[in-house]
């Protein structure tokens, strides 16, 4: 497959990083250790076309694919993730809009994701429904012509800065497939009943604004559902088959940067009369790791340019999210290694990223549902 990007799409690549380069880093670590954000850096995002670039012209958007949503949250990763989730999470549902949504709804949302007027988020994990997604309990009953939702969410991403949270819901519970019981419905979050509370204390990304949310007698319109009633299930792999794909690009993103400390940090850092980076060992760490981030990429590339083009392969999808995952994981680890005990510390930058790395071996499937996803797929 030919992975040589055009002329527009190395400007994203620059711009993007430009960008990232200016607004994130005299602010990461303030950001990191006090779990605080700054809604200023998103406005600038929307104002300069980074945020939602997969939304058509029609609603706003720049009308690229994925692959260019893959490139920018790579460049923002690969300068911060805990801002670059911040700053990309801040669309995460328009997937499901897009795809199913009405053209009222599509109207309603997606100019106001791109202009930087609102966030939304998807809430589908509960307390005891993580990986089984198909058991989800949130309830949602039709009264007259509302929906009345009932239920807790756990882990949701802009839970207190979302306009918008696409709640995935129980809405026939007597389907006898478990996989035709829920659908996915819009809150405004402003709706009485709709409660949501930070969570701090997280590993890493702690820029990101997680949250666990209560729905208490939420009423909201019947026409908020999106899409067909009772093909949640379906939906819900069909959005995970897009921002999967995100997820990917951002392991790949955060080891980028692990890889350029280790090599920043072993050039510099003197032992036994010479460099860390002429000794052997640490050469091998560093070759290792441009290695997986090259084949890492590759998968995404690969992955993400196919989906553009309508092809959808979910076994390549899970292979390039899984990889990315602990592509990032291991070269935030072999570069926190190669710092030895400085890296230990939070004074350097190598800290920040071995903590933020872990996410992406746990969100929008963990490592081992992806690697179900293969084998399954292999076996059919
Ligand atoms: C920072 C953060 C942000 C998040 N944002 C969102 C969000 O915006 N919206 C949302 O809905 N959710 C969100 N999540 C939730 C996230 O998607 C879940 O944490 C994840 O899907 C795993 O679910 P769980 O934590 O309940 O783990 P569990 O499902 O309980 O899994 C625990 C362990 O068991 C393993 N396991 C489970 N089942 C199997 C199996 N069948 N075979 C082998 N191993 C298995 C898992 O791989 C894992 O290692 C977020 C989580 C975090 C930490």
């Amino acid at each position: 497959m030919d992975f040589t990007l055009s002329k527009e799409q190395q400007d994203i690549i620059k711009a993007a990083r430009e960008f990232a380069l200016g607004e994130f880093v005299e602010r990461a670590q303030e950001f990191d250790r006090e779990e605080k954000f700054d809604l200023s850096i998103w406005k600038k995002a929307c104002e300069l076309g980074f945020i939602g670039v997969f939304i058509d012209e029609q609603y706003g958007g720049a009308g690229y694919g994925f692959f260019e949503h893959c490139l920018i949250t790579e460049e923002f990763w690969a300068v911060d993730p805990g801002i670059g989730q911040a700053l990309t999470s801040t669309t995460f549902g328009s997937e499901l809009i897009i795809m199913y949504g009405t053209e009222e709804q599509k109207r309603m949302i997606l100019p106001e994701l791109v202009s930087g007027r609102a966030i939304i988020g998807t809430a589908i994990t509960e307390p005891d429904a993580g990986s089984d997604t198909a058991s989800a309990s949130t309830r949602a009953v039709l009264d007259g012509d509302h929906w009345v939702i009932n239920g807790s969410k756990m882990f949701i991403t802009n839970g207190t800065i979302a306009k918008w949270i696409i709640v995935f819901c129980l809405t026939d519970p007597d389907n006898p497939s478990r996989h035709g019981r829920h659908s996915f419905i819009i809150v405004d979050t402003s709706t009485p009943g709709y409660e949501a509370n930070k969570l701090t204390g997280k590993l890493g990304i702690r820029a990101s604004n997680t949250t666990e949310i209560s729905l208490s007698d939420v009423r909201v319109p019947e026409n908020n559902l999106v899409g067909e009633r009772g093909k949640g299930f379906y939906q819900l792999m069909e959005f995970f088959n897009r921002t999967r794909l995100h997820v990917a690009a951002q392991g790949v993103g955060v080891a980028r940067a692990s890889l350029d400390e280790a090599i920043k940090y072993a050039k510099k850092r003197q032992q036994f009369g010479s460099s860390l980076s002429s000794f052997q060992a640490i050469q091998f760490k560093i070759a290792e790791m441009a290695t997986r981030i090259k084949a890492a990429r590759n998968l995404y590339y690969e992955a993400a340019s196919l989906a553009d083009k309508g092809i959808i392969d979910h076994a390549l999808i899970a292979m390039a999210k899984w990889f990315a995952g602990e592509t990032g994981v291991f070269c935030a680890n072999e570069a926190l290694q190669i710092h030895g005990g400085y890296g230990y510390f939070d004074e350097y930058r190598i800290q920040r990223l071995y903590r933020d790395a872990k996410i992406v071996e746990i969100y929008e499937g963990t490592k081992e549902i992806e690697k179900t996803i293969i084998a399954k797929a292999l076996l059919k």
